[in-house]
């Protein structure tokens, strides 16, 4: 999966919700976050980021980000 990191907090660009073919982006007061379970690892989202914040779970030191992701997207919206 692909997980969303601490530069998207107050991110204002969307650039990523429009390219996700599986829409899996979840949308909180100061980000936005990737269900797990729900993204198909395609990386299209990654490049599209300006604020370069979306990261692939294997790189190391996103373990607090993967546990944010995985419990926000249960309780905030899809968009
Ligand atoms: Fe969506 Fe693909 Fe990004 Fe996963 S990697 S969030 S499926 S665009």
């Amino acid at each position: 999966t692909y997980v969303v990191t601490d530069n998207c907090i107050k991110c204002k660009y969307m650039d990523c919700v429009e390219v996700c073919p599986v829409d899996c982006f979840y949308e909180g007061e100061n980000m936005l976050v990737i269900h797990p379970d729900e993204c198909i690892d395609c990386g299209v989202c990654e490049p599209e980021c300006p604020a370069e914040a979306i990261k692939p779970d294997a790189e190391p030191g996103l373990e607090q980000w993967l546990k944010i992701n995985a419990d926000m997207a249960k309780s905030w919206p899809n968009i």
